[in-house]
């Protein structure tokens, strides 16, 4: 079953079309990244999914349930953005508990979820630290741990690691898809990046000026590419 599904999702900014009829299944346990260059729409497409950026035409669906109207909290997702926007002055622990705390969780469930998160992402010695005393790879994990301990269904990732040097970006990619294999949610992930989308994806979908170009696995996209496009931007021969 598609855990998420786009029907002919249009965006329209004003008079300007940015989104023109987009139809997507995300298969149930999936890793599906978009990729395509700066400017066709990955991030607007991702926030329409996520419920921060309203669709002006056609219905996104998460789990089975049309949820084109529903508000983002009520989605079921959770969301990891390119800045990290942690709270400055709170502790790794604070950051982590505190959308719980606002949900109303019980202190035990709040502790055993950021115990289990700071596990996960080997945050256990940094959990009394502010986020100026972490490096950059390590505040994109609390970034990431404050969306696993909410227990989100699906998982939205809008270029997580374009802030972070080379080497960093390389060692958080084996990271997130370990995540992906231990938590086995759907995870839909943004980047421009074609090595990111090559290494990580089981499924690409790529994208161009607003519309869905190809959709498949690294390997049928290197060497079966539908255009010239495809090809260019993935790197095969044709
Ligand atoms: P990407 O994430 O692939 O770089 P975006 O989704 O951010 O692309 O943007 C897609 C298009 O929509 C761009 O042309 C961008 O200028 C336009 N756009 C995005 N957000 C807005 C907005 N709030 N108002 C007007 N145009 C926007
Ligand atoms: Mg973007």
């Amino acid at each position: 079953m598609a855990d998420v599904k786009l029907d002919r999702v249009v965006k329209r900014f004003g008079e300007l079309e940015t989104i023109h009829g987009v139809d997507l299944d995300i298969e149930s346990g999936s890793f599906v990244v978009f990729v395509g260059p700066s400017g066709c729409g990955k991030s607007t497409l991702l926030r329409m999914i996520a419920g921060l950026e309203e669709v002006t035409e056609g219905d996104v669906y998460i789990g089975g349930k049309c949820v084109t109207e529903a508000k983002a909290s009520a989605r079921g997702i959770g969301m990891v953005f390119q800045s990290y926007a942690l709270y400055p002055h709170m502790t790794v622990r604070e950051n982590m508990s505190f959308g719980l705390e606002v949900a109303g969780e019980p202190k035990e469930v709040i502790a055993a979820r950021v115990s289990e998160a700071a596990e996960i992402l080997k945050l256990g010695e940094l959990l009394d630290r502010k986020p100026r005393q972490l490096s950059g790879g390590q505040r994109q994990r609390v970034a990431i741990g404050r969306t696993i301990v909410r227990q989100p269904k699906v998982f939205l990732f809008d270029e997580p690691l374009s802030n972070l040097d080379a080497e960093l970006r390389v060692q958080m990619r084996i990271e997130i898809t370990r995540l992906h294999e231990r938590l086995g949610n759907t995870m839909i992930y943004v980047t421009h990046d074609q090595v990111e989308a090559m290494t990580m994806a089981d499924t690409i979908v790529v994208l161009r000026d607003g519309a869905v170009e190809q959709v498949g696995t690294p390997l049928t996209l290197y060497h079966r590419p539908e255009n010239r496009f495809v090809a260019g931007f993935i790197g095969s021969p044709k």
